[in-house]
């Protein structure tokens, strides 16, 4: 067996040449997973088998010269939040644990089609609600750069799977920073395309406003591929935006001359020092690559969060109500209909996910709406609008990713609002609809990954990528 290249563009090139069978690329991979997924727990389903048969259909294919498709062969994982046909989907829930959706999430159709094989489902904190992957049911995921700590959330899997070369490429779901959060503490690329960018159809709805996939990759290059292979309008998502996509994968090689990079002077505070320094050398190196730095204003960043939680949980309390005992998963049987509702609920869903429910109901109820809700949709526009302003004078603006780097299993679990601090910088963009990368850019404590952010307007990912690019370069040299 020749050796199997690292990224999904090689992998997709070798195979189409010939080089290596699709059938070589699947094995090796999972020889990775057999070897170490005890240690991390990625997944919540090795799809081994189907992978497998997959692989040598595509190689049927190349060998009879019929025609594959650009992704022909590169493993991909899932977070378990996306609907796959006939394969368990569980949120890592209880309370769907054994259900079986009877279609596929438009992003699998679309990744089907162009080749790509998926090698299994991933582990995230219960419907996405986490920042660690603690929250999951199933037990956590561990980070594969240090096993004592926790992969961040709620894509902990899917940037497990990426970080552990247990797949080339995975995809997430990002509804306040769990594609971005994750791949900054994995030491990976993340990408939270625009709201409206990738169709959600499939995707389990934890808050539908701010939901959307994305994916995690090596290199900027294939988190780019990957985004242009899923993005495009959808008739199965009514937000869906019915605009063309352009080449991701052409910016991200294009570089920053001439752009105009956003240093926000009011960051909401609380970033490790370390961390702090990995923005000012990333600043420095775009500006020796050509950027100009311009100081920038948000000064509504810092109710953000308040106004996440309020939102997200009023949300998610109204999506999460389907789960009830008599369409899917789990039913814990009981004398009548009311109790069989509690029951399964009581039993299904864990601690986080219940306090999710009561804040949100809470936040929408008679009396309280105007007060909470309201208010919460009334500082969501003042922080778009704060945005808009800002992007009237840069392309694109930089942060941290996450205020800390991997932290270690437990510190975090039982104080909510610290574990709800890892968003701050990440969530503001889904509020506003708006793209954001995570790239890495050296270590900060403990020799940890640092990611870096970058934001950009509503379908703004052609500077965004640009942008991600010259980062990726200039981390290679600094390191
Ligand atoms: N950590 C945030 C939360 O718990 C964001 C999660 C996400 O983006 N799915 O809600």
């Amino acid at each position: 067996m020749s050796s199997i290249p690292t990224t999904a563009s090689e992998i997709a090139a070798a195979i189409a040449a010939k080089e290596i069978t699709a059938r070589e690329v699947i094995d090796a991979h999972l020889a990775r997973i057999n070897a170490r997924e005890s240690d991390i727990h990625a997944f919540n389903k090795v799809m081994a088998d189907e992978a497998r048969a997959h692989a040598d259909a595509i190689d049927a294919d190349i060998a009879a010269g019929r025609p594959v498709g650009p992704l022909a062969g590169v493993p991909i994982a899932l977070k378990d939040n996306m609907c796959t046909r006939g394969v368990e989907t569980t949120c890592s829930s209880k309370i769907l644990e054994g259900w079986k959706p009877p279609y596929d999430a438009t992003v699998v159709t679309k990744l089907r089609e162009a080749g790509a094989i998926v090698v299994g489902k991933t582990n995230l904190d219960e419907f996405a609600m986490g920042s660690s992957t603690e929250n999951s049911a199933f037990g956590p995921t561990r980070n594969p750069l240090d096993i004592e700590r926790v992969p961040g959330g709620s894509s902990g899997g899917s940037a497990a799977a990426v970080a552990a070369g247990f797949a080339p490429v995975s995809l997430g779901s990002d509804t306040g920073g769990s594609i971005r959060q994750p791949a900054a503490m994995c030491g990976v690329v993340g990408v939270k395309p625009t709201y409206g960018r990738v169709s959600r159809y499939g995707l389990v709805a934890y808050a539908s406003s701010l939901d959307q996939i994305g994916p995690f990759a090596t290199t900027v290059a294939d988190a780019a591929l990957i985004t242009e292979a899923i993005a495009g309008h959808d008739v199965h998502d009514s937000t869906s935006i019915p605009q063309d996509v352009p080449s991701f994968v052409e910016a991200a090689g294009q570089g920053v001359k001439g752009m105009r990079i956003g240093r926000v002077t009011d960051l909401p505070e609380g970033a490790e020092p370390e961390v702090t320094a990995r923005l000012n050398a990333a600043f420095a190196a775009l500006e020796a690559a050509g950027a100009e730095i311009v100081d920038v204003q948000l000064p509504s960043l810092s109710y953000a969060l308040t106004a996440y939680y309020l939102i997200a949980p009023a949300e998610a309390s109204s999506n999460l109500a389907r789960f009830d005992g008599v369409r899917f998963g789990l039913r814990v049987n009981a004398p009548d209909t009311n109790a069989m509702y509690g029951a399964t609920r009581a039993a299904g869903f864990g601690d986080e996910v219940q306090r999710r429910i009561m804040l949100g109901t809470y936040a929408l109820s008679a009396g309280y709406y105007d007060a909470y809700y309201g208010k919460a949709l009334k500082v969501r526009r003042l922080i778009a609008d704060d945005f808009n302003r800002a992007y009237e004078k840069v392309d694109v603006i930089l942060t941290p990713t996450s205020p800390v780097v991997a932290f270690k299993f437990g510190e975090k679990v039982d104080d909510p609002m610290s574990m709800y601090l890892c968003d701050i910088y990440t969530i503001p963009t889904n509020l506003a609809g708006h793209p954001g990368m995570s790239v890495p850019f050296g270590t900060g404590a403990h020799g940890l990954p640092v990611g870096i952010q970058v934001l950009a307007p509503a379908l703004g990912e052609v500077p965004m990528f640009r942008v991600g690019g010259a980062l990726e370069a200039a981390a290679g040299g600094a390191q």
